[in-house]
């Protein structure tokens, strides 16, 4: 069994190398980020405020979330086309210093990843989620090489988007994810740096495989 734990900033490719090395791994992919959106979109659309903690815990308690290929089912709703969005994007980083938030979806994470091989992406999956995770790996990227490729991601899936706010939302979210209380970004003691600003996909993705067949080996 080896559990891979992909941390890192918005934009430095994680999900995109996530999803490579769980195909080639032939293992479950999970995509954190995704959880925090869906209840970003869910308080988004409730109209919840954020600031009232009993409000929060309501709407967690009468809410179902499933994982299943990549896609996120809220209350039995597959949302993933929906949590995309830059709105979206500053909701989940809001909702996500919630503690009531990230205990329900840290206890739903380790759940998904009992006893099997995954590979999971996110912010905390190396220092809280999967603490003994086999390999954890802190990939980052320069503000302005991540804000153009969430740009391109954008602009490919045909929507709007504006470069200099795509990287004052970066900053803003980086800022937000290193500071809060609560599992902020951070580097495990035990991670591998990439810094990804100078590299190919494919050039990530063999440091990572060569790394990760080491440790499947072990
Ligand atoms: O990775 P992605 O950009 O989709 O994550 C959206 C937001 O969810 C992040 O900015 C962060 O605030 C939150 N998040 C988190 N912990 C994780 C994954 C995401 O707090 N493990």
């Amino acid at each position: 069994m080896i559990r891979i734990a992909i941390d890192g900033p918005g934009g430095a490719g994680k999900s995109t190398i996530a999803k490579m090395v769980a195909e080639k791994m032939n293992m479950e992919y999970i995509d954190t980020g995704a959880m925090y959106r869906a209840i970003g979109w869910l308080f988004s659309k409730e109209s919840v405020d954020t600031e009232n903690e009993e409000a929060v815990r309501k709407v967690l308690d009468e809410t179902t979330m499933d994982f299943e290929d990549n896609h996120v089912i809220l209350n039995g709703q597959d949302i993933s086309g929906e949590i995309r969005t830059p709105e979206i994007s500053k909701a989940a980083s809001i909702c996500s210093k919630l503690p009531a938030v990230r205990s329900k979806l840290v206890a739903l994470q380790r759940g998904i990843a009992e006893g099997k091989s995954v590979v999971m992406d996110g912010r905390d999956i190396g220092t809280n989620v999967l603490p003994n995770a086999e390999l954890k790996i802190f990939l980052t990227a320069d503000p302005m090489v991540r804000a153009k490729r969430r740009y391109d991601q954008l602009v490919e899936a045909g929507k709007e988007a504006d470069l200099d706010s795509i990287c004052e939302d970066i900053k803003e979210r980086d800022y937000q994810d290193t500071h809060r209380e609560l599992n902020p970004l951070k580097q495990a003691e035990d991670a591998v740096l990439l810094d990804t600003s100078d590299m190919t996909i494919e050039e990530v993705l063999h440091q990572i495989m060569t790394m990760a067949e080491e440790k499947d080996e072990q």
